[in-house]
């Protein structure tokens, strides 16, 4: 058997023309297109490439994009009162803050500055626990970008057994809340799981989002399988290349039923949920 291939730009370009629909109806209504801000901090290379795709799929989708930068030495009250600022101006819709933050800022402490309704990365716990009481929160972008896979790859996932590989807040965590609010059985393994193999065996639907290319080997993948690699792995091959890779060994492509290539699957689809979340923050609004 040999898996499909479930194409991350192919499900994001499908949701770019209802998005752009929306922004249009937001900014008739409010007289201004939907905003989204993001806060850099110095210049770190991988960033301003995000940065690129966020500004690039804004103008797209009709969106205005604000960008504001602070120095890489910020202290954390001054990144504190730029988050202030931007919660508090009427014209900013959606924030989205760089990562990682400069040493000495605590993450929790900046997250939860964040205005939960302009959280469109969905890093504020409080959106995190509107997830887990099944209400309309922001999920983690890359979270409900795996989730969104899975179900262009599934008809239905009520009653299959899924199975989520990595416990992590930002990805793991609330995949298998989306996972149980669609009345999936849900287990979740981890880095103290004894016996992983035993329970991605049992997985219709396994979501793999730890960080270890190959981990997850053919003989460990239910035959039919839907698999989702969230891992984002950088190695140099035998040719000395350097490569992407997931956290799925390139083997499983002849045992799954379906499977997300990296790159080109769930990173393909982060930067339209952001975006997509900005307008829905906007309507919101
Ligand atoms: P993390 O380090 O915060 O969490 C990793 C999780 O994996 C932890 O729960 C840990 O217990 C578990 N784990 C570690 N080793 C394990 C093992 N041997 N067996 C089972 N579980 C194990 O990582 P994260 O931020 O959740 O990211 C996970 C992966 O997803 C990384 O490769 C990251 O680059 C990638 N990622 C991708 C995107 C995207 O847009 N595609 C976005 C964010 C993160």
């Amino acid at each position: 058997m040999t898996a499909r291939r479930i194409d991350g730009q192919e499900v994001a370009r499908a949701r770019h023309q209802d998005i752009a629909r929306r922004s249009q109806a937001v900014t008739k209504a409010r007289g201004r297109p939907p905003c989204l801000a993001a806060l850099s901090i110095g210049d770190d290379h991988a960033w301003r490439v995000y940065q690129r795709r966020q500004r690039r799929l804004c103008g797209q989708l009709g969106l205005n994009y604000h960008d504001a930068s602070l120095p890489a030495d910020c202290p954390q009250d001054q990144l504190l009162a730029a988050i202030d600022q931007l919660n508090a101006d009427e014209a900013i819709d959606g924030i989205i803050i760089q990562a990682p933050l400069p040493a000495g800022c605590a993450t929790d402490v900046i997250q939860e500055r964040l205005c939960p309704i302009k959280d469109v990365e969905g890093i504020n716990p409080a959106n995190l626990g509107l997830v887990v009481a099944g209400r309309d929160g922001f999920a983690p972008c890359t979270a409900r970008a795996a989730w969104t896979l899975a179900q262009a790859a599934a008809t239905d996932v009520r009653g299959m057994e899924a199975v989520v590989v990595g416990a992590s807040v930002i990805v793991g965590r609330p995949v298998a809340q989306l996972l149980l609010a669609a009345e999936a059985t849900v287990s979740v393994c981890h880095i103290a799981t004894r016996d992983l193999a035993f329970h991605t065996r049992r997985a219709d639907l396994l979501v793999v989002a730890v960080g270890k290319a190959g981990l997850i080997t053919a003989d460990m993948v239910r035959p039919g399988a839907i698999v989702i690699d969230v891992g984002i792995n950088r190695i140099v091959d035998a040719a000395g290349q350097a490569q992407t890779v997931g956290d799925v060994d390139p083997g499983v492509w002849e045992v799954a039923g379906a499977l997300t290539p990296v790159p080109g699957g769930v990173g393909s689809l982060t930067t339209t949920i952001l975006v997509e979340n900005t307008v829905a923050a906007a309507e919101r609004r």
